[in-house]
């Protein structure tokens, strides 16, 4: 059963083949027998057992729902209203929410059965999951190595089938890299597709929702349920109506023109993971696409971009914690300004700090112009790129990440090696766009390499089609890690 898709899962489900507690207890069991990996930070079998029961019925009544019973774990950046939610974060250690981010309730009605919370870096800022004030997330490829981040426990959650699925959330590529480093395909919708309410902001103008599974046809039935409008409490969500992903799966690649922006592929691309985009490339041509050239030729500068406005947009989000209203509150304090100071200096980790101090810093009066507001200019000027580039493609390919999956410690105190790992990432986030990373073969000590796929905006379906299509002529997202 722990092999079985989504697709396939929710069909027995609804056969009645098997039961939705019965499943439920399946993976809380094999969540505990492989505690050590880290992914998660919360489970209660109680919650879990009684949303099990609650599924069962709905289909013993005929309930037309696509996905009842199908057990799913959320990213602890979304707030749950049953579960524990810290974002990763001491801050937030032991916080409940007084309500559902609307992807949780969307999921739910859709029939979800949550397992769970999973880890991920504190605030979502990283790309390796150490960042977590909790633990570091091992990947279960190598548990010597990181699973990449911010949501690595969602990616390592999945690799060692823990759950079939689970939520995710990427701001600068913490769903696309983490899936490339744990064998996982996952999907970040156009900006605005899904609802940000109830998801912890880090930046605002940057983060969307998204799922993670094995296959793309499990993450277009999961995107379906988590997209759609909700204009009253996310201003920036989408009027489109909620659309039906899987519903254009297995459409023919003939004549598909995939666009390979030349500064994907320059130097700084490991050999290995070249090899493999390489030879996914070629897969891809077997099926009918066509490899054209295109540049991006903002590429470099997408790094220096995103770290001025994201932790500029992080420095404004994070003000709420301030032991007020909620979360941690020093114990010790004098006056107001000192109660302040304590509770942002213990509740906060290293990396959020640094966060705090760039984003305030590049915000400040006479800072701004120099870096704020140029910074702006050129995310447009490579959003235009991006115009540029898909007037000769339909969708761009190339790496998700530079490299495999670094050894745990390996970046030590350097967070510009995380930075400037997120390279290929940025691009596609700060133009808004949809991009996926699904498996595409192995590099340096068996690790696993995913392929980027970014379209143009609204294109999801055309690019859960080509991972489809790709998964269907190949195996190397049904390979799993030894030991689990
Ligand atoms: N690695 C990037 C960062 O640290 C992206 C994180 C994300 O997408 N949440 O900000």
């Amino acid at each position: 059963m722990m092999d079985w898709t989504v697709a396939r899962l929710a069909g027995e489900l609804r056969a009645r083949k098997v039961s939705p507690v019965e499943v439920a207890k399946d993976y809380l069991g094999r969540i505990a027998k492989h505690e050590s990996l880290g992914a998660f930070l919360a489970t209660d079998e109680a919650v879990t057992i009684e949303q099990a029961k609650a599924a069962e019925k709905r289909i013993a009544s005929g309930d037309a729902a696509p996905l009842l019973g199908v057990p799913i774990a959320h990213k602890d950046i979304f707030v749950t209203a049953d579960f524990p939610s810290t974002a990763g974060s001491k801050m937030l250690s032991g916080y409940r929410s007084p309500f559902d981010a609307t992807v949780v309730a969307k999921l739910a009605e859709a029939g979800c059965v949550t397992l769970g919370k999973l880890n991920c870096d504190e605030f979502a800022m990283g790309s390796s999951n150490e960042n977590s004030a909790f633990a570091a997330v091992k990947n279960p490829w190598d548990t010597s190595r990181i699973p990449g981040g911010s949501s690595g426990g969602s990616a390592a959650a999945v690799a060692a089938s823990l759950a079939p699925a689970v939520t995710g959330t990427d701001t600068g590529g913490s769903i696309r890299q983490p899936a490339s480093f744990c064998n996982v395909t996952g999907i970040k919708p156009t900006y605005g597709r899904a609802s940000r309410y109830g998801m912890i902001a880090f930046a605002s103008s940057l983060d969307q929702a998204g799922p993670m599974a094995r296959t793309a046809e499990d993450c277009a039935l999961l995107l379906s349920a988590m997209c759609g409008p909700d204009p009253d409490r996310d201003s920036t969500s989408l009027d489109m109506p909620a659309e039906d992903f899987s519903r254009s799966l297995n459409g023919s690649l003939e004549g598909l023109r995939i666009g390979l922006p030349r500064e994907f592929f320059g130097e700084g691309l490991a050999p290995d993971v070249r090899a493999a985009i390489d030879a996914a490339l070629k897969e891809y041509e077997k099926l009918g696409a066509k490899l054209v050239e295109v540049s991006l030729p903002r590429t470099e500068l997408a790094i220096p971009v995103y770290y001025v406005i994201a932790p500029a947009e992080a420095s404004s989000n994070l003000s709420r914690f301030d032991g007020v209203k909620f979360g941690h509150r020093a114990a010790q304090h004098g006056d107001l300004l000192d109660m302040y100071k304590k509770t942002r200096a213990e509740g906060f980790g290293d990396e959020v700090k640094r966060r705090i101090m760039i984003g305030a810093y590049v915000l400040s009066h006479g800072y701004y112009d120099a870096y704020y507001l140029q910074a702006q200019k050129i995310r447009r000027m490579i959003a235009d790129d991006f115009q540029q580039a898909f007037g000769q493609c339909d969708v761009i390919a190339g790496p998700a990440a530079p490299s495999v999956a670094w050894k745990l410690g390996e970046h030590g105190n350097d967070p510009l090696a995380d930075y400037l790992a997120d390279i290929f990432t940025l691009p596609g986030s700060l133009a808004g766009l949809p991009g996926m990373s699904h498996p595409c073969g192995f590099g340096e000590g068996g690790m696993p390499v995913g392929l980027q796929l970014l379209g143009n905006y609204f294109t999801e379906a055309k690019l859960l089609n080509a991972a489809h299509r790709f998964q269907q002529a190949t195996d190397f997202h049904l390979r799993k890690p030894e030991g689990f």
